[in-house]
């Protein structure tokens, strides 16, 4: 794709709401490169510092909890730190979409192209 239409098809992405960078409410784990879920989530409640507290609630002090909330938060599946997503990590999912997005397009033009193709037999 050329480098200008790369650009205005993010901007389209990012405007269409596929990703909102910096309002993003979930955590991302660098060790398994996927966004993880309140209940993925595990860290040290704000409330009473129980050190095991779950991403929705803890188990401590039964407070609910946001996954942002907690101290230190980390991945349950792998037990890595668990922080905010990179910049390159939002460029690296809407490059996922935009790829999406281009499957999807290219479905619809082949579809549409048959559903042409088709009629013009039957009006053979
Ligand atoms: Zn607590
Ligand atoms: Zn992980």
């Amino acid at each position: 794709m050329h480098h200008k239409i790369a650009q205005e098809f993010f901007t389209h992405i990012l405007n269409a709401g596929y990703i909102e960078p910096r309002t993003t409410k979930q955590l991302y784990c660098e060790q398994d490169a996927m966004f993880l879920a309140d209940r993925y989530v595990t860290g040290t409640c704000p409330h009473c510092g129980f050190a095991r507290a779950r991403g929705d609630e803890c188990g401590g002090c039964g407070k609910w909890l946001d996954p942002l909330e907690l101290i230190e938060p980390a991945c349950k599946i792998c037990g890595e730190h668990a922080g905010g997503p990179r910049d390159d990590e939002l460029v690296s999912a809407a490059r996922q979409a935009a790829a999406e997005a281009g499957r999807v397009a290219a479905r619809q033009r082949i579809l549409e192209r048959e559903r042409q193709e088709l009629r013009a037999r039957v009006a053979g």
